[in-house]
């Protein structure tokens, strides 16, 4: 597995203050992704035991909610296999942070790898540019879903998502807020491609 950057005390991509790893590796190739150099699988740094305790160094911190695997996307063929080891060793070590994945698949086509337990919030699908919506919550267009993975995993069919949060339409400015409403308070959200791209 490859990586672009690990990115610090993120707000942008999964709910509290996140550690970000952007993962090299996409094929989804979605107009307006925000960042195409991450697509290519042997783009970046090999991600390496510095990488790891660089994560694990974040994670030590208590006002850290968890981790997000973006890029790039985190189930490339490139990067399964290694983020499912990072995942395994974060929920042992750190098991009460949670794990965040945004991925251009859709639920219904990852549901079957075995990495996907290890998940606490998937958010899924391309990036499209005909449903870009920048007031939606951790998403950047109305076909992805935001998924409470261990909910849908648990339910009677998990084939069928539970939303760990839905579009927020019926929340005044179509975000979720931290007190009042107005502009000083809304909590950042994700209004780039599928994988949050970093924007340079
Ligand atoms: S938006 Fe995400 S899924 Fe789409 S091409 Fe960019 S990195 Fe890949």
């Amino acid at each position: 597995m490859r990586y672009h950057n690990i990115t610090k005390d993120d707000m942008l991509n999964g709910d509290g203050l996140r550690v970000v790893l952007w993962v090299a590796g996409c094929e989804h190739c979605c107009e307006g992704c925000q960042n195409p150099v991450t697509w290519d699988p042997n783009g970046g740094l090999a991600f390496d035991e510095n990488a790891k305790n660089e994560i694990f160094e974040q994670l030590d911190k208590s006002y850290i909610s968890g981790i997000t695997f973006s890029g790039g996307d985190p189930l490339h063929c490139a990067n399964r296999s290694g983020i499912k080891q990072l995942a395994m060793e974060i929920k042992e070590k750190y098991p009460n942070k949670t794990i965040w994945l945004y991925t251009g698949d859709v639920w219904e086509d990852v549901i079957h790898y075995s990495l996907i337990k290890y998940i606490d919030v998937l958010v899924d699908g391309e990036f499209q540019q005909d449903k870009k919506d920048t007031t939606l919550m951790w998403k950047g267009s109305q076909n992805q879903r935001v998924i409470d993975v261990q909910a849908t995993l648990a339910a009677d069919d998990p084939s069928i998502p539970v939303l760990h949060c839905g579009n927020y339409d019926d929340i005044p400015m179509g975000r979720e807020t931290t007190g009042a409403v107005g502009e000083k308070n809304i909590i950042p959200f994700n209004a780039s491609g599928s994988c949050s791209i970093r924007k340079a």
